[in-house]
């Protein structure tokens, strides 16, 4: 008899809601009896249906480390712009006229309408492109 395995990956919806996400994406696992789960790197999954643990700490921290990267690099890049043109403008808003409030509105809108889409387009095919998937071993 083959020993049983689960697969583990990056879920696709893990990838889409790459924006919204504070913490890591989770892991997501297939049990060797076909039931799912989903849990943080390091942690351990005990599949409910066959009482099989696998461990997450199993995959390779390197691998792990390089999507976290790309999800980080995205975040900075979604996040970043916006809070420094807020750090500019609101004062200048202040002491210096309307027309920077107005300007601040602009720029930022123009970011989330021109610039996000093409971030966020970019940071999921990467993690398609990526894909990996892991085989845990139960324990
Ligand atoms: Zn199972």
């Amino acid at each position: 008899m083959r020993e049983p395995i689960a697969l583990a990956a990056i879920s696709k919806a893990a990838a889409r809601r790459y924006d919204r996400a504070v913490r890591e994406p989770p892991i997501s696992i297939t049990c060797d009896c076909t039931a799912e789960g989903s849990v943080a790197y390091g942690t351990r999954w005990t599949c409910e249906q066959c009482g099989r643990t696998y461990d997450t700490a199993a995959i390779p921290r390197g691998e792990y480390e390089e999507l976290l990267r790309g999800v980080r690099r995205y975040r900075l890049l979604a996040l970043g712009p916006p809070f420094l043109l807020a750090a500019v403008l609101v004062p200048l808003a202040i002491w210096g006229g309307f027309q920077y409030a107005l300007l601040l509105f602009v720029l930022v809108l123009a970011h989330g309408l021109l610039v996000m889409p093409q971030l966020r387009r970019r940071a999921t095919r990467r993690v398609h492109e990526l894909a990996p998937r892991w085989k845990l071993r139960p324990e």
